[in-house]
């Protein structure tokens, strides 16, 4: 059974409202230094119109705070209000000045003020002195960005834990929950909300099962965080992007998941196709006509895929037909039940012919494939325009 979206609070993260009723918002990163302002001014123009709502950028020194502001004074004056996000490890103070100029800026609560290299065991005291150390840059840090009205998101990462929560709970989901916590304890007593949090890893079944433990944890506290959805590291090609669908997905169909970001080893513009093709493919969000098509078999009687292909290239970008969907099916056997509630199905006839169905009611038959293609792109461009 598909759950209903987990409710969350409103998070605003420069003019995107992330969680609450919104819909699910599709984020990437630039993969070049952040002082190549001109390359990432351009990768970032790229990336807003192929449909990215919220933007991330490495700050690794102060210096790049500099060329953040920049960028987003070039893109501002272009007219492309994509908020842009700091992502900053290791360093407090670069966090606390990111905040001056970027609309959300994201820790890694692993490594904001632990050192994820030395001591592997500690003792109660140590470990109290860790947790200490961190919630008072904390604190500073979040007073700042409550009195900026900026969002803060907290990361945790598998991989990236501070020692002392691996030694204390185990490398497993419970550290990574008890990070958050550690965090989360600093924001209530200052009442800072405005916070997204992201419980990520490389392996899918350890990050579907923090991001689940999590999502329990924070209901029962009455505490409702938008989430951040993103397998990391998943590398590139198909693989990547099936394990980045199969965990992100669990979780959407879980009703978990506010906005995501699907890490690829690729242009970062890839990213985005295929983040909308999962929010697509769990009917989280539309973003063009749904395709149902069969593999075909021995009884298909003539080339469906590239009536697939010709439909798509036509439709595919159709936006204003979202709602519709479409199914190509290679015979009628199995063809109209198979097509389910599909608004328009195009069945194969044994004589090689094919035939237009409508609601399941045959609008059009016998016809060439060419016949049947023009035919039904025309009635999906007069449906646009609401003819
Ligand atoms: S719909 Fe017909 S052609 Fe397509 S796979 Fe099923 S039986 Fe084969």
């Amino acid at each position: 059974m598909i759950a209903k979206r987990r409710q969350t609070k409103e998070v605003i993260v420069g003019h995107v409202a992330v969680g609450g009723n919104n819909a699910i918002s599709i984020q990437s990163m630039t993969n070049i230094p952040t002082k190549n302002v001109e390359g990432n001014v351009r990768q970032i123009c790229e990336l807003f119109e192929g449909g990215c709502e919220i933007v991330r950028l490495a700050v690794t020194d102060l210096g790049d705070i500099k060329f953040f502001a920049e960028i987003k004074k070039i893109l501002r004056a272009k007219g492309i209000p994509i908020p842009m996000v700091a992502d900053v490890h290791f360093s407090p103070t670069i966090a606390l000045d990111c905040l001056e100029v970027a609309d959300k800026v994201r820790i890694n609560a692993g490594n904001f003020s632990d050192k994820l290299i030395g001591s592997q065991s500690f003792s109660d005291d140590e470990f109290l002195l860790g947790k200490d150390k961190l919630q008072k840059s904390l604190g500073k840090f979040f007073r700042r960005a409550k009195d900026l009205k900026k969002s803060v998101r907290i990361g945790i990462n598998y991989g990236s834990l501070a020692p002392r929560m691996v030694f204390k709970f185990g490398h497993r989901d419970v550290a990574m929950w008890e990070s958050a916590n550690e965090c989360l304890e600093v924001a209530r007593k200052i009442q800072f909300e405005n916070i997204i949090l992201s419980f990520k890893a490389s392996d899918v079944k350890k990050m579907i099962a923090a991001n689940r433990l999590a999502c329990a944890k924070l209901d029962e506290m009455g505490s409702h965080f938008p989430i951040h959805l993103g397998v990391t590291e998943s590398g590139n090609g198909d693989y990547a992007r099936i394990k980045s669908a199969i965990g992100m997905g669990c979780l959407l169909m879980d009703g978990i998941g506010d906005t995501l970001r699907v890490s690829l080893t690729e242009d970062p513009i890839r990213e985005i196709e295929v983040a909308k093709n999962i929010l697509q493919g769990c009917g989280a969000r539309r973003y063009g006509i749904e395709f149902i098509a069969c593999p075909s078999c021995g009884r298909t009687s003539y080339d469906i895929q590239s009536v697939l292909g010709e439909l798509k290239m036509h439709l595919g970008k159709l936006v204003s037909a979202r709602n519709l969907k479409i199914a190509v099916m290679g015979c009628i056997i199995n063809g109209l039940g198979e097509a389910g509630d599909a608004d328009f199905t195009i069945i194969g006839n044994p004589n090689g012919t094919l035939s237009l169905y409508r609601n399941r009611n045959c609008i059009l038959k016998n016809v060439s494939r060419k016949e049947i293609c023009k035919n039904l792109i025309k009635i999906c461009q007069l449906k646009l325009d609401g003819i």
